[in-house]
């Protein structure tokens, strides 16, 4: 084995150690094919429970610290995705990327270098949405492909999906300067886009990595330290929350509660859950 490949396998190793799957870990052939997302596989109503309407621009929480477990939301029907007003008749993700154009509408333009639209499959039954590019997402336009973005694709692998399988975006397309946090105007006139993408896609879940994503399109200023790991909708879809991969590399510890929440995402999609080593 050389360097490159032993290095891989280490770090590997280290993440399902870290998520107690090292088991799970050695049988990853296995478990890809038993978790190739079948299309039609229904959906059990029993996860999705509706819990906030109409998305607003995010407030930044960077605390992410663990908290009580929450009490139960008031349960709020929302809009049907597909009566958004952001909703354009035979939208398909080409159209929204050349409706971006090259955009100006807000001041994250100034300094950016691509404008990270978005990628993956058009019909994946998974979206996972972060904040917004860094450096590295920047200068590639692509999302999630820096040193956060490993940690999302290991994750990704250890449902036994691969980043083909699944579509990955983000609430703004342009990189806030210095990776600050993008502000609410920036928010506000970027994320019809990504509401507009997850329409064309109408995934069966969405992953919201991080406070911004969630609260950009849940609309609530809960810290995800709250919600993470309960189901809640955006615009008819399941929406689950979790810690950002950025946020993991910061505190391991918490990867383990990153799959619990994976794992609800699994069994929701009808995908086998690796069982406890
Ligand atoms: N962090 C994000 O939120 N998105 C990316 O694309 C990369 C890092």
């Amino acid at each position: 084995m050389n360097h490159e490949a032993r290095a891989r396998a280490e770090a590997w190793l280290e993440y399902f150690n870290d998520l107690g799957i090292s088991s799970f870990c050695l049988d990853r052939s296995v478990a890809a094919s038993a978790n190739a997302i079948e299309p039609t596989s229904p959906i059990p109503e029993s996860v999705a429970r509706p819990v906030r309407t109409a998305p607003t621009a995010g407030i930044p929480d960077h605390t992410q610290k663990p908290a009580p477990a929450a009490p139960a939301l008031p349960v709020v029907k929302s809009a049907s995705l597909f009566v958004a007003n952001e909703r354009v008749e035979g939208d398909t993700l080409e159209r929204i990327r050349e409706d971006i154009g090259d955009c100006k509408r807000c001041k994250l333009c100034e300094q950016r270098n691509k404008i990270v639209f978005g990628s993956g499959s058009a019909k994946a039954d998974l979206v996972f949405v972060g904040e917004g590019p860094g450096h590295d997402e920047d200068i590639q336009g692509l999302p999630f492909v820096g040193r956060a973005g490993k940690l999302l694709t290991q994750m990704i692998e250890a449902m036994g999906l691969r980043r083909d399988d699944v579509y990955i975006a983000n609430v703004v397309k342009c990189r806030p300067p210095q990776n600050r946090a993008p502000e609410p105007d920036e928010i506000e006139t970027c994320s019809p886009f990504l509401y507009r993408q997850l329409s064309v896609i109408r995934p069966k879940a969405v992953v919201c990595l991080g406070a911004i994503a969630f609260q950009s399109l849940t609309g609530t200023k809960q810290p995800i330290s709250r919600l993470r790991g309960q189901w809640l909708e955006f615009r008819g879809i399941p929406l689950m929350a979790t810690y950002h991969p950025a946020y993991l590399l910061r505190n391991p510890n918490a990867k383990g509660d990153v799959w619990e929440d994976l794992k609800k995402v699994m069994a929701h999609l009808g995908m086998k859950v690796p069982a406890k080593r």
